[in-house]
C-alpha cells in the first residue's frame, strides 16, 4: 500500500442553481442548492484514499460546523485527518451554475490562508511518506517547506500546479513529477513555448492531461508518450482532475517513465468513472471500481 501525504485545501463547496448567473446589481433566486465538501486538497485527499492508499491529508479548518463537517467527512473516506483548527471560518466556494452549465465563482480561502507554516507531526508525516502530493490553493511558503522536507526525507513529491499561479524555482526544483492541465502548462511554460518541452526542461517528470484525450507524460530528453483516455459519456467533469492526481500518487511507485505511464493509466481510468457521475467528491471511484472498470 503507498502513503501518501497530501497537503492542502479543504472548502465547502455552496452550489446554487441558478436559471442565469447575476448582473452586477442583480439578485436572482436559486432553482436548488447544496452544500458539498470540496476544495483540490480534500478531493484529492479522498481520490488517493480510495484508489487504495494509506493517505494522511494535512489542511487548516476553522472552528465552524463547516469544518466539523469536512473532518467527518475526510475520515470517513478512510484518510487519517492531520488538521488544525484556526481563528477564520472554513474556507467555501460559492458556486453558481447556470441552465446552460457556465459557471461563476468565488472562492473564500479562509483557514486555508493561516497554513503558514508545518508541526513537527505534520514533518514526521511527510518525511514517512512515499508520496507527498501540493496544489497551489496554499501559502507558497508552506510548499516550499513541504518540498525541502519531502527532498530530505527521499519522499517522492507530486506537484499539481492549479489553480494557474507562479511556481518559484527553488520549488519547481524539488518536485518529482508536475501534473497540470493544458491551461496551466501554457500559463506555466510562457507564451509561443511548446508546454511539454518547456516544463520538462526545468529538470522534472511532467503530466499535462488533456481532458477526453487523455494525459501526456514527458521526461526531460525523452520523447513524450501519450496514455488515451477511455471513450465514455460523461455528465460532469468537475473533480475530474483531482480524482486523476490522487489516483495518480496511489499508483506512483517510481518516477521513471514506466512507472509514470503505467501510474498514469490508471489515473486516467478512475478519472473517466469520475466524469460519469454527478459531484466532486461522490463521483471519485474505489479500488475496486477502478479495476472491474479496467478488466
Ligand atoms: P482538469 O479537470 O484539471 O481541467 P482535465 O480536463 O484534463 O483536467 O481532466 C483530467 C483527466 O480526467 C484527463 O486526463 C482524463 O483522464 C479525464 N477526463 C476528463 N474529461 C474526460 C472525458 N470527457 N472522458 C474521459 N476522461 C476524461
Amino acid at each position: 500500500m503507498t502513503a501518501v501525504v497530501v497537503l492542502g485545501s479543504a472548502n465547502l463547496d455552496l452550489v446554487y442553481d441558478v436559471e442565469r448567473i447575476p448582473a452586477p446589481g442583480e439578485t436572482v433566486l436559486s432553482l436548488g442548492f447544496g452544500a458539498f465538501p470540496g476544495g483540490k486538497g480534500n478531493n484529492q485527499a479522498v481520490a488517493a484514499a480510495r484508489a487504495g492508499a494509506d493517505t494522511r491529508f494535512i489542511t487548516a479548518l476553522g472552528r465552524d460546523g463547516s469544518g466539523d463537517r469536512l473532518a467527518r467527512e475526510a475520515r470517513d473516506a478512510g484518510i487519517t485527518l492531520l488538521d488544525r483548527r484556526v481563528d477564520a471560518p472554513t474556507g467555501t466556494a460559492a458556486i453558481f451554475v447556470d441552465r446552460r452549465g457556465e459557471n461563476s465563482i468565488v472562492v473564500d480561502s479562509g483557514a486555508n490562508a493561516a497554513l503558514t507554516d508545518l508541526t513537527g507531526p505534520e514533518r514526521e508525516a511527510i518525511g514517512a511518506a512515499d508520496v507527498l502530493v501540493l496544489q497551489l490553493e496554499t501559502p507558497i511558503g508552506t510548499v516550499a517547506e513541504a518540498v525541502a522536507v519531502a527532498k530530505a526525507a527521499g519522499t517522492r513529491v507530486v506537484l499539481n500546479a492549479a489553480p494557474s499561479g507562479e511556481v518559484p524555482h527553488h520549488v519547481l526544483d524539488g518536485v518529482d513529477v508536475l501534473v497540470v492541465n493544458e491551461h496551466e502548462a501554457a500559463d506555466l511554460a510562457g507564451p509561443g513555448a511548446d508546454p511539454m518541452a518547456a516544463l520538462t526542461g526545468r529538470g522534472c517528470a511532467v503530466i499535462i492531461t488533456l481532458g477526453a484525450e487523455g494525459a501526456l507524460v514527458g521526461l526531460p530528453g525523452e520523447t513524450p508518450v501519450s496514455v488515451p483516455s477511455h471513450k465514455v459519456d460523461a455528465v460532469d467533469t468537475t473533480g475530474a482532475g483531482d480524482t486523476f492526481v490522487g489516483a495518480l500518487a496511489a499508483a506512483l511507485d517510481g518516477t521513471g517513465l514506466e512507472a509514470l505511464v503505467a501510474a498514469t493509466g490508471f489515473a486516467t481510468a478512475a478519472a473517466a468513472i469520475a466524469v460519469q457521475r454527478k459531484g466532486a467528491v461522490p463521483s471519485i471511484p474505489t479500488l475496486e471500481e477502478v479495476r472491474a472498470f479496467r478488466d
